[in-house]
C-alpha cells in the first residue's frame, strides 16, 4: 500500500541533486560509526571529521529521507519547556546550557548555511499565533522568559496587530521573534552531507542497518558488511523503530502531514503573511505554515498516533489551511506527504550514552530541526572528551511511555483528550 512516504514531498521535487553515495559493502573499521543520515548524524559526523577522526555514516535511504528531509523547514528556538521551568526542575547548570543551547542552535544552522555556502532559502523571523484569547497569556508568559534569559527583540501583538503580520482572522495575538525563521529542510540536510563529505566523512545510502552492537567493540552491521568502531553514534531517530529497545521504548512516533499548494505569486503570498516568518499556533496540536521560496503555502497540521496513516492526505490537511486562510480555497494542492516525528512524554530531547562507547541523541518531539543539529554537535564534543553540555541535556533521560504493548491505544486515547482540550479551550 503506498503511503505517506511514498508521496513526493515539495521538497524532493525541488532539491539540489548531488552525486549520489554508495552502499556500504565489505568490512570497515573507523574513529565514529554513526547510524543515519538526518541532522543528527550528518551534523555529528560534519564535526567530528572536521577535528581529524575517521567517521563512516550508515543511511538506510537516502540522506534525509526521515524527518530531516521532510518536516516543516522551521528553525525553532529553545524547547517546550521554558528555562525557567526547566531551573525549578534541573537546577540553574542545566538551565544555562539549555539557554546556551536552545538559543545558538538556530544559529548554528545560520552558520553553516554561510560556511559551506548551502542553498536552502534561509529566512529569520517566527510568529506564535494565539487563536483562543485563553492562550494569549502563555505568549506574554513566553516573551516575559526570554526577556528574563537575555533573549530581546522579541514582540507581543494584539489581535489587531497580528492581523498585521498574518494574513487571517483567527488569531486573537502572536508573539514574533527575531532569533528563528525556516528553510527548505532537505537541501539544507543535503548540504550538510556533501560539507561532510568534503571535510572527509564516508556515507553510505541505502545501506540499512540490521544489528547494532553497542557493546565494548561497537559495530553496525549491513546485508553487505560490518563497521566497526571505537564509537557509535545513534541517530535513527522515529525512524529506527524497534531496532534498540531501550531507545524504542522512550519515543513514540508521531505522524505529522504537510501540503504544498501551487505557487501563489509574490502579491497573494505577500497577503497572507507580508514579512515571510514561519508561523506556529499555541494548540497543543499544533499548525505550522510558511512560504516557500517559490511562493507556496506548506501547511503542516493534524497528527496521527495510531501508527497508521490517513488514507486521504490532502483532504486530511487542506481543512486545517482553510480555516486559518479561507482565501486559498481556489487554489490548487501540488505535493502532500508525512513524516513520523519522535515524542518523549516530557517533550524534551532524549540525549544520552548506551555503555562507554555508544551516544545517541532522539525524541525532538516537533522541536528538532535546530536542536538535532545541535545534539549533533554535542555528541561529536563529548565523542573528544567535552561533555559538559551533553551531560546536561543527557538529564532529561524520559520514562518510558506508559502502556508496553497497548502503549500505542493509550496514546491514541491521551491525545483525542489533548485535541477536545484544543477545541473547548
Ligand atoms: C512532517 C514533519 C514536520 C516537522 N516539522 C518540524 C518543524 O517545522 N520544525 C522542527 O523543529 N522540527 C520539525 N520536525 C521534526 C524534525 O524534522 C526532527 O526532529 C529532525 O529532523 C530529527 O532529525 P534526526 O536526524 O534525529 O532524525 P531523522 O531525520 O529522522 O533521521 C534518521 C535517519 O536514520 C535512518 N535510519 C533509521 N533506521 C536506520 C537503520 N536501521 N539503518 C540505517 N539508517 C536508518 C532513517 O532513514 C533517517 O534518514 C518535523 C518532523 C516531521 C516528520
Amino acid at each position: 500500500m503506498k503511503t505517506a512516504h511514498d508521496n513526493l514531498s515539495y521538497y524532493r521535487a525541488t532539491a539540489t541533486p548531488y552525486e549520489p553515495f554508495p552502499r556500504f559493502e565489505g568490512d570497515m573499521k573507523v574513529d565514529v560509526a554513526i547510524l543515519g543520515g538526518g541532522y543528527t548524524g550528518l551534523s555529528a559526523a560534519l564535526e567530528l571529521a572536521e577535528a581529524g577522526y575517521s567517521v563512516a555514516v550508515l543511511e538506510g535511504e537516502t540522506v534525509g529521507f526521515g524527518a530531516s528531509g521532510r518536516n516543516g523547514g522551521q528553525v525553532c528556538t529553545g524547547f517546550h519547556q521554558s528555562l525557567s521551568e526547566i531551573e525549578k526542575n534541573l537546577g540553574r547548570d542545566t538551565a544555562e546550557t539549555c539557554k546556551d543551547v536552545g538559543f545558538n542552535a538556530p544559529k548554528l544552522i545560520a552558520d553553516r548555511v554561510e560556511r559551506f555556502n548551502i542553498n536552502c532559502d534561509l529566512k529569520w523571523g517566527y510568529i506564535h499565533a494565539a487563536e483562543k484569547s485563553s492562550h494569549v497569556p502563555e505568549l506574554q508568559e513566553m516573551h516575559e522568559d526570554w526577556e528574563k534569559w537575555g533573549y530581546t527583540g522579541s514582540q507581543l501583538y494584539d489581535k489587531s496587530g497580528a492581523r498585521d503580520v498574518v494574513g487571517s482572522d483567527i488569531y486573537q495575538g502572536a508573539l514574533w521573534e527575531p532569533g528563528a525563521g525556516h528553510i527548505h529542510p532537505l537541501n539544507y540536510c543535503i548540504g550538510l552531507a556533501e560539507a561532510a563529505r568534503g571535510l572527509g566523512a564516508k556515507i553510505f545510502e541505502n545501506s540499512p542497518v540490521l544489528d547494532v552492537d553497542s557493546g565494548t567493540n561497537p559495530s553496525l552491521k549491513t546485508a553487505h558488511g560490518t563497521l566497526s568502531a571505537n564509537f557509535l553514534i545513534l541517530a535513527g531517530n522515529a525512524y529506527l523503530k524497534e531496532k534498540v529497545p531501550y531507545l524504542y521504548r522512550r519515543i513514540m512516533p508521531v505522524g505529522s502531514y504537510i501540503l504544498a499548494t501551487e505557487p501563489l505569486g509574490e502579491n497573494r503570498a505577500k497577503g497572507l503573511i507580508p514579512n515571510d516568518e514561519a508561523i506556529c499556533n499555541t494548540n497543543f496540536i499544533v499548525d505550522y505554515y510558511r512560504l516557500s521560496g517559490d511562493k507556496r503555502m506548506l501547511f503542516g497540521g493534524r497528527a496521527t498516533y495510531s501508527g497508521l496513516e490517513p488514507n486521504d492526505l490532502g483532504s486530511f490537511v487542506r481543512p486545517r489551511m482553510l480555516r486559518v486562510f479561507p482565501q486559498l480555497d481556489d487554489v490548487q494542492i501540488e505535493h502532500v506527504w508525512g513524516g513520523w516525528i519522535g515524542i518523549t512524554v516530557s517533550r524534551m530531547p532524549h540525549l544520552g550514552r548506551i555503555g562507554d562507547s555508544t551516544f545517541f541523541a532522539q525524541g525532538f518531539s516537533g522541536h528538532g530541526v535546530a536542536l538535532s543539529n545541535m545534539s549533533g554537535k554535542l555528541i561529536a564534543d563529548a565523542v573528544r572528551g567535552q561533555s559538559e553540555k551533553f551531560d546536561h541535556m543527557s538529564g532529561f533521560t524520559p520514562p518510558p511511555f506508559p502502556g508496553g504493548r497497548f502503549r500505542t491505544p493509550l496514546l491514541t486515547l491521551g491525545m483525542f483528550w489533548y485535541r477536545m482540550k484544543d477545541i473547548l479551550s
